[in-house]
């Protein structure tokens, strides 16, 4: 998608602070963190939301899940705990167009989430 902001970091044409990728997903540190970790992890294919993720297509999500568990760990959040979020759609707080997952951690989090 040449208007997508993620797509032009998963091409390399805007720089980025990428700390995982392989041919289904890329992770890359926020550009405006709400905690010390804050990363993001994102499928390579352009997906906008959930939505678009196909009912057979089960893999993705584990592996956006299993991506982020591993990331944790290396972050050393995991035994303290973290936050996985999907924002999706207009009134869900989606700002980019391209599914992502945020990975937030490293401080204690607000049990809110409104
Ligand atoms: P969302 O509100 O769920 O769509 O989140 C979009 C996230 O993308 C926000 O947390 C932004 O700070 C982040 N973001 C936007 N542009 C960039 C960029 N160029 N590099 C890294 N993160 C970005």
């Amino acid at each position: 998608m040449d208007d997508c902001i993620f797509c032009k970091i998963i091409s390399g044409d805007i720089p980025s602070d990428i700390i995982y990728r392989d041919d289904e997903v890329i992770a890359f540190r926020d550009v405006n963190p709400v905690a010390p970790t804050h990363i993001l992890i994102v499928p390579v294919e352009h997906l906008v939301t959930t939505l678009d993720i196909p009912d057979v297509n089960t893999s993705l999500t584990n592996k956006m899940i299993q991506t982020a568990n591993r990331l944790a760990n290396q972050e050393g959040i995991s035994e303290d705990g973290y936050r996985l979020v999907i924002n999706c759609g207009e009134q869900g707080g989606q700002v980019v167009k391209h599914l992502h997952m945020h990975l937030i951690g490293g401080r204690h989090l607000s049990s809110s989430l409104g």
